[in-house]
């Protein structure tokens, strides 16, 4: 993926090829013309160039020194960027005010739980299973959902209500308050399909003895059903149940996949 001779000998930024950020992300270290390394302290990408012939054992060791050295530096520099979110996000949560009303809640018809807004933009906070915020999420009146630059995601997610024996697991907002508010159950909101296991795992260690139940996007109208696949992964590492929205008997579209458009659904369905 990456174009090697476009890198002259030493230390250099540059856009990531893989999640392609905007900011440079990826940091190429270019030792020799034959032995090179990158890193992307975003999305963990990695990529070496090494001689076709054997290493030798002390060059062997010198690749992973650096190696090392350049993932540690990354990490601390992703640590330094997430700490700075998270000051971000901890003033304009303080400053944002209750939420009487909002357009996306609205079109959901979900409740607001433990949100506030922020002008015409609705927020949900992040924290890790610490409880520490760590970054928000944005709703636009248009449904357009941002995170705070540079902030941490990974493990972090949004409580609603408190867990009495069960606790459910959902990728966004609407479908979690849904699952709340029809069940009673507490839900932890992981704002995508890839974050369904950090989260799952979080939670697990926090709540050792806790019923975990993982409620799948049913994506299927998209290659691979990234929403399905990821919770059936997720609740198989950490021994939880699997929940699927079931649309039989209902007028399903192709973007209906989640708890939200089957109680949309439904409520159609029964008014009928
Ligand atoms: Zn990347």
């Amino acid at each position: 993926m990456i174009v090697w001779n476009h890198f002259p000998q030493g230390e250099h930024r540059t856009q990531c090829p893989i999640c392609q950020r905007r900011d440079k992300s990826l940091g190429v270290s270019v030792f020799s013309h034959e032995s090179a390394v990158a890193h992307c302290f975003r999305c963990g990408y990695v990529e070496t160039r090494r001689p076709q012939r054997e290493l030798t054992p002390a060059e062997r060791e010198a690749y992973k020194r650096r190696m090392d050295a350049m993932r540690q530096q990354h990490d601390a520099e992703q640590r330094e960027r997430q700490a700075a979110a998270a000051s971000i996000a901890a003033v304009r949560w303080a400053a944002a005010k209750p939420v009487q009303a909002h357009p996306y809640l609205e079109r959901k018809a979900v409740m607001a739980h433990g949100l506030r807004l922020e002008g015409d933009m609705l927020l949900i906070p992040l924290r890790d299973s610490a409880g520490t915020l760590m970054s928000l999420q944005t709703i636009a009146a248009d449904g357009t959902k941002r995170f705070v630059p540079g902030g941490r995601t990974r493990g972090c997610y949004h409580a609603i209500g408190r867990p009495a024996g069960r606790l459910v697991v959902a990728e966004g907002y609407a479908t979690g308050a849904t699952i709340h508010e029809d069940t009673g159950q507490a839900v932890a909101v992981a704002f995508n399909a890839g974050n369904l296991l950090p989260v799952a795992q979080a939670l697990r260690g926090k709540y050792p003895g806790m019923e975990l139940v993982i409620a799948a996007d049913d994506d299927w109208q998209t290659d691979g059903n990234p929403g399905l696949t990821a919770a059936r992964k997720a609740a198989q590492e950490v021994g939880a149940l699997l929940a699927v929205p079931d649309f039989a008997g209902l007028d399903r579209g192709p973007k209906d996949s989640d708890f939200n458009d089957l109680r949309r659904l439904a409520q159609k369905e029964a008014a009928v």
